[in-house]
C-alpha cells in the first residue's frame, strides 16, 4: 500500500502530535507512531506542570507563547488542559537565588511553610514561588491534537516504525509499519530516537542524548490541599506535587541512557522516600507505581527545530527535554511557520538551535542561533 502526502511526521508524541494539529490545514499529513498507542514513550511520562520561569529565555519565551496560545485554546473549546499550580523552590539561600529567575519572587521562610506545611522548617533556608505555572492534562491534550490533526484530514498511523527511508529527486519514499509513504519533507519528531531515524534518513546526528528521569506515585494518610503548589529542592535532588490524594514524587535525576522504553532502576524510588521523610512530614511508607522516561537534549540544552543544511527535506523537531510539553504549542507554531514558508522569519524565539552540519564534537562554531 502507498500514501502520498506534503510532509511525513515521524513520532506520535506531543511534539509530532502538536505539529500534526498545527500544520494540518495548511499541508496534507501523515504522522506514522511505531507504537500501538500515541504518547507510548515520553509523553506519558511527564510530571504535567508548565513552569514559566523553568530554563534559558528561548525555552522560558516558548513556554509563555504555549500558555498563551492554551488559554485561548481553553477558552475557544472548553476543554479543561490546565489548572493552576505554583512551583516553590526552597533550598540554600545560595541556591535558590542561582536557580530564580523570570516570574519566580522570593517569598520568606514562613510563607513557603503556609504554602507547603509538610516541609520541616530546619529542611531550606529561603524560597521562591512562581504563580504563573500550571498543571496539564497531558492526556487531554495529546488526545486534542489527534482530534484535530484528524478533522483537518490528517492521517495518523500507530504501530508503524520507520524502518527505510531514501530520498531521490527531491521527494521521499519511506517504509512504515509494511506501507510505502511518499512525502515532500520528512519531519524528525521521534524524541529520544531522533539521531537514530536521522541516521536511517542519510542526515547527520546532532548529538541528542537522553537522559533518563524517574518518578512515582506514592500514598500519603493525610490527602495533601489540591491547592499545594509543586515543591522542588534548588539542589535538583527532588520535586513532589500533589496528585489526586497521594503525591507525585521524583529524584531529578539526569543520567544518561540509552533510546529505549525506559523503567525504573530498583532501590532509586526508595533512596528518595528516604530523604523525602527527611525534608517532609509526610511520612511515605510505600510506592504505588513508578516509572522512567527520557528527557532528550542537544549539548547547548535547546530545542532544534528546522531544516537540516544538508538534506533540505529533513526537518529537525527534537531535542526538548524536559520542557516538551511546556513549549510545545510554541514550537508547533514556530515549525508551521518554517515549513510552509521557506523564507519565514522564525517567530519569538531568538536562540533555538538551527540543525547543524558539521561533525558531532566539532564545537561550538556549527551551532547557530535561528
Ligand atoms: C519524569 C519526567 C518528567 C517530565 N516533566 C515534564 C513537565 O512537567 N513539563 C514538560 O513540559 N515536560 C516534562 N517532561 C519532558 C516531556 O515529557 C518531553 O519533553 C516530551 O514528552 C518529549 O516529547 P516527544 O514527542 O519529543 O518524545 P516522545 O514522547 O518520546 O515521542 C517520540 C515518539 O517517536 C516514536 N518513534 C521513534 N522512532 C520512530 C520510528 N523510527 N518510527 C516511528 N515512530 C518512532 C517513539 O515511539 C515515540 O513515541 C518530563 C519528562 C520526564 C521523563
Amino acid at each position: 500500500m502507498s500514501i502520498e502526502c506534503d510532509v511525513l511526521i515521524v513520532g506520535g508524541g506531543i511534539a509530532g502530535l502538536s505539529l500534526a494539529s498545527e500544520l494540518a490545514p495548511h499541508r496534507s499529513i501523515v504522522l506514522v507512531e511505531a507504537e500501538p498507542t500515541l504518547g507510548y514513550h515520553t509523553s506519558s511520562r511527564s510530571a504535567r506542570q508548565l513552569i514559566p520561569s523553568y530554563g534559558p529565555p528561548a525555552v522560558q519565551e516558548l513556554t509563555r507563547r504555549t500558555l498563551g496560545i492554551l488559554a485561548n485554546l481553553q477558552a475557544d473549546t472548553g476543554l479543561a488542559l490546565t489548572t493552576p499550580r505554583s512551583f516553590l523552590l526552597v533550598g540554600t539561600e545560595h541556591d535558590v537565588a542561582g536557580k530564580a529567575s523570570g516570574s519566580m519572587h522570593p517569598i520568606s521562610h514562613a510563607e513557603a511553610l503556609e504554602l507547603c506545611p509538610q516541609l520541616q522548617p530546619d529542611s531550606f533556608e529561603a524560597a521562591g514561588i512562581d504563580t504563573t505555572c500550571v498543571g496539564m492534562n497531558t492526556d487531554l491534550l495529546l488526545e486534542y491534537h489527534r482530534r484535530t490533526a484528524e478533522d483537518a484530514g490528517a492521517m495518523v498511523i500507530p504501530r508503524s516504525r520507520v524502518t527505510d527511508a531514501r530520498y531521490d529527486d527531491g521527494a521521499w519514499c519511506v517504509r512504515a509499519g509494511g506501507r510505502t509513504i511518499r512525502a515532500d519533507v520528512v519531519v524528525n519528531a521521534a524524541g529520544a530516537w531522533a539521531d537514530t531515524l536521522a541516521g536511517l534518513c542519510g542526515v547527520a546526528p546532532q548529538g541528542l542524548v537522553p537522559f533518563r528521569r524517574t518518578a512515582a506515585i506514592v500514598p500519603v494518610d493525610r490527602a495533601p490541599d489540591p491547592g499545594m503548589p509543586m515543591v522542588a529542592a534548588a539542589d535538583d535532588s527532588f520535586y513532589f506535587r500533589a496528585d489526586g490524594s497521594g503525591l507525585l514524587i521524583s529524584p531529578c535525576e539526569s543520567v544518561p541512557g540509552t533510546a529505549e522504553d525506559a523503567q525504573p532502576i530498583p532501590g532509586d524510588i526508595e533512596a528518595l522516600i528516604e530523604r523525602l521523610n527527611t525534608v517532609t512530614t509526610f511520612g511515605i511508607t510505600s510506592t504505588s507505581r513508578s516509572w522512567t522516561g527520557l528527557r532528550t537534549e542537544t549539548a547547548a540544552g535547546l530545542p532544534v527545530v528546522g531544516f537540516d543544511p544538508v538534506l533540505p527535506g529533513f526537518f529537525w523537531l527534537a531535542g526538548q527535554g524536559g520542557y516538551g510539553f511546556q513549549t510545545s504549542s510554541g514550537i508547533a507554531e514556530l515549525a508551521t511557520a518554517l515549513l510552509t514558508d521557506a523564507r519565514a522569519e522564525p517567530a519569538g524565539p531568538a536562540c533555538l538551535l538551527k540543525p547543524r552540519s558539521a561533525p558531532e564534537g566539532s564545537g561550538d562554531a556549527a551551532r547557530e542561533a535561528l
